[in-house]
């Protein structure tokens, strides 16, 4: 019997994904080749191990799968080594720390209220409670990395491992001149190159290959595959990397997200993913010049990438938690997010974080990101009035009617 009441909130999901203007910079929308492998019978499949080298019987399709996972990894990002296995970018992190490290030692990473991850040493995360971890972060003037002041927290504080990549950093990361700053103090350099690996991908961010030691990444974000993590590394970490994921941190793997891994890394090897990818980005510009032009201030001044973080508090008085409201109720949806130097609580925040991956999936140009940093400016700039919030409401849809996803999916 089909449970009705799950499929019922399932099926409320799908419409607000339909139409919905998704502004989240790490959501997006996977093909539906990605969704049928992810709800295919390799969920049924125990195989704790490696391809060849597994602990139960009945691998030899699976096994199948992982290497061609392993090899299209490879070849799209020139990695020597690759693992498919972490269940999620924090496991993929953590895995790394645990090969490489011991609990107490130092590591190096981006501050979380500048834009760094938590499981880059937030004091709460399993990263800040087992090492001993330093923040570097962006400069007050230009809001951008502050490269002197990171060369100078490595030269001192002699960290054994150097962490790149953040979750709400609009600009350009300059992983060449960070490797050889961290390897000069004889430490090893891994990026988390999680929010952009899609745009690694299609060529629109410098690569992170061959200067970092490893490289971990989730999946779900710009590369727009399932949900999960992988780490690759050269030849050299391939064993401890290994054996930290399963048997470190993980048992059986997850079969049937490993396939359509699998898939996802066949889509981005396509020329149409390079143009996807150079779309998110000129949509992306065209939101930042949309939201200039309306008197918003941008964090870092704009954007380089995907995503761009408004400082809402000083451009029209309002908290993050608020923008976030007010956009909730016209049908766009974002997140609120702490800007470097934050004066509000991070519940409250100062900012918002607005990303193009997922409506470029959809279909969104430039004209379309125009029109979205206008509607924007409608609601957050002016008083909360019913007249206000019916326009944006119409003009909202008027852009979501111009595109379809998954038309043919039916829950109920
Ligand atoms: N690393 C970075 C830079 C991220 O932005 C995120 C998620 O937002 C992660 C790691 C964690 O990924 P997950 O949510 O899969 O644990």
């Amino acid at each position: 019997m089909r449970d009705q009441e799950v499929f019922a909130s399932v099926e409320r999901e799908l419409n607000r994904q339909r139409s919905n203007i998704e502004l989240i910079a790490s959501e997006n929308f996977v093909s539906e080749q990605i969704m049928e492998l992810t709800g295919s019978v390799l969920t049924n499949k125990y195989a704790e191990g490696y391809p060849g080298r597994r602990y139960y019987g009945g691998c030899q399709f699976v096994d199948e799968v992982e290497s061609l996972a392993q090899e299209r990894l490879k070849e799209l990002y020139g990695c020597e080594y690759a693992n498919v296995q972490p269940h999620s970018g924090s496991q993929a992190n953590s895995a790394v720390y645990f090969a490489l490290l011991q609990p107490g030692d130092k590591v190096l990473g981006m501050s979380l209220a500048d834009g760094g991850h938590l499981s880059h040493g937030h004091p709460l995360n399993y990263s800040g409670v087992t090492f001993e971890f330093h923040a570097y972060g962006v400069s007050p003037e230009t809001e951008m990395i502050d490269y002197d002041d990171f060369k100078e927290k490595v030269e001192t504080i002699k960290p054994k491992l150097v962490v790149a990549g953040a979750s709400a950093y609009s600009r350009v990361i300059n992983f060449e001149l960070m490797a050889k700053i961290a390897h000069d103090n004889g430490a090893l350099f891994m990026v988390d190159m999680a929010h952009i690996a899609g745009l690694v991908a299609s060529g629109d961010h410098p690569s992170p290959f061959p200067h970092a030691d490893i490289v971990t990444t989730t999946t779900h974000k710009t590369l727009r595959g399932p949900r999960g993590g992988v780490i690759m590394c050269k030849e050299k970490f391939a064993k401890d990397i290994d054996r930290a994921v399963f048997p470190g941190m993980q048992g059986g793997p997850l079969m049937h997200v490993i396939a359509a891994k699998a898939a996802c890394f066949g889509e981005a090897l396509t020329p149409e993913f390079k143009e996807y990818g150079h779309q998110i980005v000129k949509n992306a510009k065209a939101l930042e010049a949309s939201l200039k032009e309306e008197g918003f201030r941008l964090v870092a001044d704009g954007t380089d990438n995907h995503l761009i973080l408004v400082d809402v508090k000083a451009s029209c008085g309002i908290s993050g938690k608020k923008a976030q409201r007010l956009l909730d109720e016209i049908n766009i949806t974002a997140n609120k997010n702490a800007i470097p130097f934050d004066q509000e609580k991070p519940y409250l925040a100062s900012g918002i974080r607005v990303g193009t991956p997922a409506m470029t999936t959809k279909g969104f140009k430039e004209e379309d990101f125009t029109e979205v940093g206008k509607i924007i400016a409608l609601r957050l700039m002016n008083d909360e009035t019913d007249e206000i919030k019916e326009e944006c409401l119409r003009r909202v849809k008027a852009l979501t009617d111009k595109v379809s996803m998954y038309k043919d999916i039916k829950y109920i």
